[in-house]
């Protein structure tokens, strides 16, 4: 698996230009010089276009934040890592796709600060809602990105359901 995407990402936190959990990707567009505008319904997701120098990023109203989010980073990944423009309804290169994902992945929640928050006395079962709120990101994709980093306990280590409410109240 290509590792580019996700070091690609590291750089912005290496290099100082991300610094806080959440991400504030409004002010990293804005540094970046990248307009962003959201679309009505229908439609794609995403589109980006270059109009005289400029980089224009146009996201679905209709995606909840999380995705929304997710899908702009998506985009900036591709940009970033240099993938060549394509024509409308052509579909990308599924490594693209996968390079891109794991750039924004590692930009919003980077391994680093997942490490340290998972290891954090959360609740078993509410670990992913409680970080997916954090990192502004939705359940299901923090939920790969845990599992994926080996953040997830084991189904053997999960502790056994509690049953004192039962025991006591038969
Ligand atoms: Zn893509």
């Amino acid at each position: 698996m290509t590792r580019r995407g996700a070091l690609a990402a590291r750089r912005f936190w290496t290099g100082g230009i991300l610094t806080e959990i959440p991400v504030d990707l409004n002010g990293l567009f804005r540094s970046l010089g990248i307009r962003v505008y959201l679309h009505g319904s229908g439609g794609v997701d995403a589109a980006c276009s270059r109009l005289a120098g400029r980089v224009t990023l146009s996201l679905n109203a209709q995606m909840p934040p999380p995705r929304r989010r997710f899908t702009a980073a998506h985009e900036l990944g591709h940009l970033v890592l240099g993938h060549a423009p394509v024509l409308p309804g052509r579909p990308r290169l599924a490594w693209q796709e996968r390079e891109a994902d794991d750039f924004a992945s590692e930009l919003l929640m980077p391994a680093w600060a997942l490490r340290r928050d998972s290891a954090l006395l959360l609740p078993p079962g509410q670990r992913e809602l409680v970080l997916a709120r954090r990192f502004r990101v939705s359940r299901q994709a923090m939920g790969l990105r845990l599992a994926r980093l080996g953040c997830l306990p084991s189904p053997k280590t999960e502790p056994p359901p509690d049953r004192s409410v039962e025991a006591l109240f038969p």
